[in-house]
């Protein structure tokens, strides 16, 4: 009889082989969206093809299984590394064992088509061009679902593989009350009549200012550019190759240093996290983070709680004026503050401010939801996008290119994934607050441009855990509470009723 010990050292070297290859399979992800020539696509989808099977025959290699089996018999006390390592690991063989390689690759052939033709169906604003492709994508999800298993929704089973342990039943009570009190809060700042001016953000602005000021502020917050970089792509984004390869992305305009700025705060948010996990769990099962949601409400936090922050502000204004001395250098702080937080509705989820964005990630669970179970047909898809926007913020997209085409996410077979941006959005306020109790100087060190004590908070509460504890006991652990929407509908309605001069 082996002992556990040794069982579970057997584990860990299996699992660090699976690390390694995820982490190659990573990079070449992050290659191909950063600087793979055209003329490599093809060669690259090969590579990746082939990296992901080495994975799944690894996955699925019964010696593994068995032996996860009697790890799991073995008794190993409840809460332990070790048993969660356990169980992460059986979260990945049993989605490796139970999606028939076929589906996989039907679905990885399918979804490579189909994004290209959502690319051209978007530039010519004709949705009937996508809809085949969304309908075959429906179909073959379906069957994923159906797969993986869930108990009460098809939905689940899509959801539960970017945030383990939330259902579709609790995201509709935690949404419910949140599309209404929203939609109030949206109807109130537009009945204020108070209308911000935000043009002091689209003036020229030189490239290379915006590149320096996005290194400099992302290096502020903590981000270590030892283990990581910043690069340019179409689409932002953080991929962590490790904990000590952490690389973020992000674009700009010429027009405008926002869009730079806030999305590198957004992805250095993600960054953080990856490089704050726990140095023992690197190439262990541990060493991803709890789910997207978590991982979201990381980049929330230092995007909009602390970037998009007074207090913030009071300090970096001065710096940025500095910068910018000829757009910015007359600029009263008050008036930028009320820019970089103008509310409206907008048709894109993605310029989408604070207050009206979760309408959108709402807008997108429904429809998701209802296209899996089979309650709305593809073609109807835009009619009920164009009914929903209506409904939530008394606008309709002219076109589908700023309506149902808008994301990449269907075309590339993500269903289940919008609703992680606002669990990330509530959850981001739950954890601020709860940083803030715990160390009350936090606003005057934000004002100071210091944040070691924030980013210590999270590294010890959130960051270092890694996939430690499900999402749900993360959070309870660092916070005290659920998932609640309750303190993110009381900071918007502080922040903007003072924007808005609501009473
Ligand atoms: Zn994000």
């Amino acid at each position: 009889m082996t002992d556990t010990a040794t069982l579970y050292r057997d584990l860990l070297q299996r699992a660090a082989v699976l690390s390694d290859l995820q982490q190659v399979s990573t990079l070449l992800f992050w290659d191909q969206e950063t600087h793979l020539p055209r003329g490599a696509a093809e060669a690259r989808g090969q590579q990746k093809a082939t990296v992901g099977t080495i994975v799944h025959e690894r996955l699925t290699d019964p010696a593994l299984g068995e032996l996860v089996e009697v790890l799991e018999a073995a008794d190993l006390p409840g809460g332990s590394v070790e048993a969660a390592a356990v169980r992460q690991m059986r979260r990945s063989i049993d989605r490796a064992a139970r999606l028939p390689v076929a589906l996989v690759e039907e679905l990885e052939k399918h979804t490579a088509r189909s994004r290209a033709v959502w690319e051209r169906a978007r530039e010519e604003r004709d949705f009937r061009a996508f809809a085949p492709e969304l309908e075959r994508t429906v179909e073959l999800k379906r069957q994923e679902a159906e797969a993986l298993g869930y108990d009460d929704h098809p939905y689940d089973a899509l959801h539960d593989l970017f945030e383990p342990g939330s259902t579709t039943a609790r995201l509709r009570e935690v949404f419910t009350p949140l599309r209404r009190e929203t939609a109030e809060l949206v109807r109130a700042i537009g009945a204020s009549g108070r209308m911000v001016d935000d043009r002091v953000l689209h003036q020229p602005f030189d490239e290379g200012a915006q590149h320096r000021l996005a290194l400099d502020t992302v290096r502020a917050f903590g981000y270590d550019l030892e283990h990581g970089r910043l690069d340019v792509s179409v689409h932002p984004f953080t991929e962590a190759m490790s904990k000590y390869d952490v690389r973020i992305t992000t674009r700009y305009d010429a027009q405008g240093f926002a869009m730079a700025l806030f999305g590198a705060m957004h992805e250095a948010g993600h960054a953080l996290y990856e490089q704050g996990i726990e140095d023992g769990y690197y190439r262990t099962p541990l060493e991803d983070a709890a789910g997207l949601g978590i991982h979201e409400s990381q980049s929330r936090l230092w995007e909009n709680l602390v970037g998009r922050s007074r207090d913030y502000w009071e300090g970096a204004f001065p710096k940025l004026q500095r910068i910018f001395p000829q757009q910015l250098g007359g600029v009263p702080l008050e008036t930028f503050y009320a820019a970089i937080n103008k509310v409206e509705p907008s048709f894109v989820r993605v310029d989408a401010d604070e207050v009206t964005y979760n309408l959108h990630v709402m807008l997108r669970f429904e429809l998701e939801q209802a296209l899996i179970s089979g309650d709305l047909s593809v073609a109807d898809l835009p009619t009920a996008w164009n009914d929903f926007m209506r409904d939530a913020l008394g606008i309709a997209p002219p076109n589908d290119a700023l309506g149902v085409l808008q994301d990449v996410h269907w075309s590339a077979g993500h269903f289940g994934y919008f609703p992680t941006y606002t669990l990330g959005n509530l959850m981001s306020v739950q954890l601020f607050e709860a940083a803030k109790a715990a160390h009350p100087a936090l606003a005057q060190e934000i004002r100071e441009g210091r944040f070691a004590t924030l980013l210590g908070w999270l590294r010890e509460n959130v960051h270092r855990h890694g996939a430690r504890y499900l999402p749900d006991e993360l959070l309870k652990r660092a916070t005290g509470s659920e998932l609640d929407a309750g303190p993110y509908l009381a900071y918007l309605r502080r922040k903007y009723g003072e924007i808005y001069a609501l009473t």
